[in-house]
């Protein structure tokens, strides 16, 4: 079969995001807040087998870049088994993980051994009490302590991905500049997405990123930068070298015409936009005895599917799943 997987718009899709669990070991109010309940029974996982088999006809199709999600991947039992079976796929050129960090410090010399070469933490605060109310109860310091252990293993690009929050922490963009900057880790801001359906969300508190941009690129004396495989984060990069910052706006000014990526649950329904329904069960497949070939035809007819780009700006009411279902 042709190794190029392309959607009705002729985007070339090369990016899966696999979600391993909806379940969080923290409560961030606005990704799956406290009281969430309904979470994917076990018995719907797909299994380490059935996970294989579809990253496997993913790869087979020209989709070799992976990404670990979640809910919290790193709360998956015996997660480093299954990074090690996926990296082993032929095909599979990079295998990357997001997490909160609250349980790097201990999986993150196995997950480099495992085979994940790139990690995305999240964090939107440094202040330790803020970082408790954010997270419903969570702890700041074994996030420090897992980002101090992925840097000593040598665990490498750290990204963070910050969501700017008005009103939560919209006074910290400076410093977590200058965490990251001392730290050699590459900070991207991200505007919130109206996701989820009750209580308080991210969006209400969305703030446009252009003048925190404009702001930042004055202060730390950054002009327009590249960075390869940056994905659809617009970068500011300091004039004498180092220090990157990256924007990531998918409401202000959204990127869907390059739009690579589709994402896959836990219980193997795989979504096409993180903004619209539009959705394709293979768990019916994998249980039901497919061959490969069935699996690698049901991919290319899943991406038929594959929308224009999502309307958040339009319905922004619309999307009811949290984002702790896919991920981001
Ligand atoms: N637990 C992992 C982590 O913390 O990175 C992976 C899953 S988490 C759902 C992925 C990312 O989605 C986090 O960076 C989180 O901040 C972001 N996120 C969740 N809800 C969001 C929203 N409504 N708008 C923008 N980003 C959101």
């Amino acid at each position: 079969m042709s190794k190029q997987l392309l959607d009705p718009q002729g985007r070339h899709i090369t990016y899966l995001r696999l979600s391993l669990t909806d379940r969080c070991n923290l409560r961030c109010f606005y990704c799956l807040p406290k009281g969430a309940k309904n979470f994917t029974p076990p018995n719907h996982w797909l299994s380490f087998d059935e996970i294989e088999r579809l990253v496997s006809a993913f790869a087979t199709l020209g989709v070799g870049r992976i990404r670990l999600t979640g809910g919290e991947p790193l709360v998956r039992p015996d997660v480093t088994r299954l990074i090690a079976r996926l990296t082993a796929i032929p095909d599979i050129d990079e295998l990357s993980l997001s997490t909160n960090a609250s349980l790097l410090a201990h999986y993150a010399q196995s997950l480099k051994e495992a085979g994940i070469s790139r990690i995305n933490v999240s964090l939107d605060t440094l202040k330790a009490e803020r970082f408790t109310e954010i997270t419903g109860g969570g702890e700041l310091q074994p996030v420090l302590d897992g980002l101090a252990a992925a840097k000593r293993f040598g665990l490498h690009p750290i990204k963070i991905n910050m969501v700017a929050m008005k009103g939560i922490n919209d006074d910290e963009f400076s410093d977590m500049v200058r965490y990251c900057d001392k730290n050699n880790f590459t900070l991207r801001l991200i505007e919130t997405m109206p996701l989820g359906s009750s209580g308080q969300k991210a969006s209400d508190h969305y703030m446009d990123l252009s003048a925190v941009r404009q702001q930042l690129g004055d202060e730390f004396n950054m002009v327009p930068g590249v960075m390869p495989g940056g994905g659809p984060a617009r970068y500011l990069q300091a004039v004498d070298g180092g220090l990157k910052v990256g924007f990531i706006t998918p409401i202000s000014q959204h990127f869907c015409e390059t739009c690579n990526r589709v994402r896959l649950s836990v219980d193997g329904v795989l979504y096409l936009c993180l903004g619209q329904e539009h959705s394709f069960d293979f768990k019916p497949l994998l249980r039901g005895g497919a061959s490969d070939e069935t699996l690698q035809a049901a991919i290319i007819k899943a991406l038929e599917l594959k929308p224009a780009q999502h309307d958040f700006n339009q319905q922004p009411g619309k999307i009811v799943r949290f984002m702790s279902r896919l991920g981001g």
